[in-house]
């Protein structure tokens, strides 16, 4: 797995501030995409585990994050490393939460053993590929008017999906 980007404080991705890393590799291939050059899996450089142990590191020595984002690329199309460090986040970080980004709808990713294992790790998922005739610049944390903030905790007690507003 590549990281294409790392912001090590951010207010854009999620509630609160956040540290953000880009998953290198999407094959969604969306018409006006942000920034086609992460589609590639060879992009950027290799998120070895030293480097999430840092990553992981610098957000429980900083007490004003929030949490982590995971955006890409899209994460989820290296789910099994994605998930392995986001436990390793949670156990040394339990008290800040996971926002992901996926072109996969909430809905696609259940359907997969290893997407689902990652997006039940998270507490929040920004879903659903980007849309450029439904853009909409005035959409808090996405870019198009038909992706979901989805709630995954709301949504597993629900039985259905619950969006944050
Ligand atoms: S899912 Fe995101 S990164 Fe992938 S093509 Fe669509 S907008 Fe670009």
């Amino acid at each position: 797995m590549n990281l294409c980007g790392y912001i090590p404080e951010s207010l854009n991705e999620g509630h609160g501030l956040r540290t953000v890393v880009f998953v290198s590799g999407c094959r969604h291939a969306c018409p006006g995409c942000f920034n086609p050059s992460s589609w590639s899996f060879r992009t950027g450089e290799p998120f070895t585990p030293e480097r999430q142990q840092e990553v992981i590191r610098d957000i429980a020595d900083n007490p004003l994050l929030d949490g982590l984002t995971l955006c890409g690329g899209d994460p989820f199309f290296s789910a099994a490393e994605c998930s392995q460090f986001v436990r390793n986040f949670r156990a040394t970080c339990p008290d800040r939460t996971v926002w992901a980004y996926t072109g996969f709808s909430y809905e696609e990713l259940l359907t997969d053993q290893a997407r689902r294992e990652l997006a039940l790790l998270c507490d929040v998922i920004v879903d659903g590929r980007f849309v450029e005739q439904q853009k909409d610049l005035t959409l808090p944390f996405r870019g198009s008017r038909n992706q979901r903030l989805v709630d995954v905790k709301a949504s597993i007690q629900a039985g259905s999906i619950v969006t944050l507003a």
